[in-house]
């Protein structure tokens, strides 16, 4: 009955187009050029919206623009955000009428597993996910005893340079939609039948580089009607982008900022990171204490360990003296050689040496333990290593 009176309501096909107009428009508005993630002449979607990105304001919007009531959104984003949905089909308590439009005007985003490799030592597990244009993404899973955890990618490659790092090696090619950030959560819980607990955005590509998307992707990976992953429990890596963190501190959001650090001193790190060149370290750091004030979340610092170049005594007790004061934690990382870096780690004293020095300093810190180091080694080499591999076989 109920069906039938919203096919005879169904609103004219110029009120549909202006509601999807409308819902484009709240995201557009939000969106800067760089932000472009989906070029239109790339998608396959022409035209269609890509509906597991809206948040759920501009789901209403085009619910109204069909002529439905507010809670069918609410349907709907239960159905793709809850119970992670893969098609209309599956969402039977919507007329068939509905689910027609829905298919007409909008797609359901998906990734397909092209790989997946399993540590026998932790039970970590990489995965390689296929993207509607045949681009890979990596994204690993981490079983830890307080709960599983996923390391998410933001973007297609990166532009940031970093030195050391493997997945800036061909440069950005595209960013991920929010439907695509939060799908390499939602697949993995697929895959498994296992919960997430933890997200970390400290996959391939600079996260805030990808600024609506990214923001967009945590409000509704943190949502009561969604996955509900407390933002307490999602960090977000970035290598200092000043404006980026200063927007983010306004956001409302409790999620954790880690900054990459990598360096006590500009001269060090404009020899790892360019985007050194660009934030002098005291203004990243002002714009990190910014965020701290704004959200009372307790910063986390990375710190690469690279031989020879970060790793030295005065370079701890120089770390130690900026970070003073200050509600944080340092993570050391002993760098993953990469093939193409000539970067190698420092022996476990220097390493053990550095963390004393800060620890004679009171500042917190850990050593990160590595995940699943018998499947792969640095980030981003599953998915470089694939690409190698498929350009070979395909002959280029
Ligand atoms: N763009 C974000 C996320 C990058 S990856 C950022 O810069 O923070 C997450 C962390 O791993 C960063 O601290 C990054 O600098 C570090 N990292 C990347 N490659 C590494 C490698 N080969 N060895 C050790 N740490 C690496």
């Amino acid at each position: 009955m109920e069906e039938n009176r919203m096919t005879e309501a169904a609103p004219e096909e110029r009120n549909v187009r202006s509601g999807i107009r409308n819902a484009e428009k709240r995201k557009e508005e939000k969106q800067d050029a760089v932000n472009a993630a989906v070029p239109e002449s790339e998608s396959p979607f022409q035209g269609r919206i890509d509906i597991k990105s809206l948040e759920l304001p501009a789901l209403k919007d085009l619910l109204a623009a069909f002529g439905e009531k507010p809670f069918r959104a609410e349907q709907i984003y239960e159905w793709l955000h809850q119970k992670k949905a893969e098609s209309f089909d599956e969402m039977t308590n919507l007329s068939k009428p509905l689910r027609e439009k829905l298919k007409e005007s909008t797609f359901i985003m998906t990734l397909r597993e092209a790989a997946k490799m399993e540590s026998k030592l932790d039970g970590t597990c990489k995965y390689l996910f296929e993207l509607y244009d045949e681009r890979v993404i990596e994204s690993v899973l981490m079983r830890y005893h307080h709960g599983n955890s996923v390391c998410i990618s933001s973007q297609v490659g990166c532009r940031m340079g970093c030195r050391f790092c493997a997945s800036t090696l061909g440069g950005l090619e595209r960013n991920l939609t929010a439907s695509e950030m939060l799908e390499q959560v939602y697949q993995i819980e697929r895959l498994t039948g296992e919960r997430v607990s933890n997200v970390v955005v400290m996959g391939t590509g600079e996260p805030l580089d990808n600024y609506e998307n990214l923001t967009a992707f945590i409000r509704i990976l943190s949502s009561e009607k969604g996955l509900h992953i407390s933002q307490r429990n999602i960090t977000v890596s970035t290598c200092g982008l000043v404006e980026k963190i200063e927007r983010l501190a306004d956001e409302k959001l409790t999620i954790t900022l880690a900054l990459s650090m990598h360096a006590p001193n500009d001269e060090v790190r404009r020899q790892l990171m360019p985007v050194a060149n660009k934030y002098a370290l005291k203004d990243v750091l002002a714009a990190c204490d910014h965020y701290y004030q704004k959200t009372g979340r307790r910063l986390t610092f990375e710190y690469s360990l690279t031989h020879g170049v970060n790793d030295g005594t005065a370079q701890a007790k120089e770390l130690a003296s900026l970070l003073k004061g200050k509600n944080c934690h340092v993570n050391l990382i002993p760098v993953n050689p990469v093939r193409e870096r000539a970067f190698t780690r420092p022996d476990g004293k220097n390493i053990q040496n550095f963390k004393n020095v800060l620890e004679k300093n009171q500042i917190t810190v850990t050593i990160r333990r590595e995940m699943g180091s018998d499947i792969d080694a640095a980030c981003g080499q599953l998915r470089k290593r694939y690409m190698d591999t498929n350009k070979r076989e395909g002959g280029e």
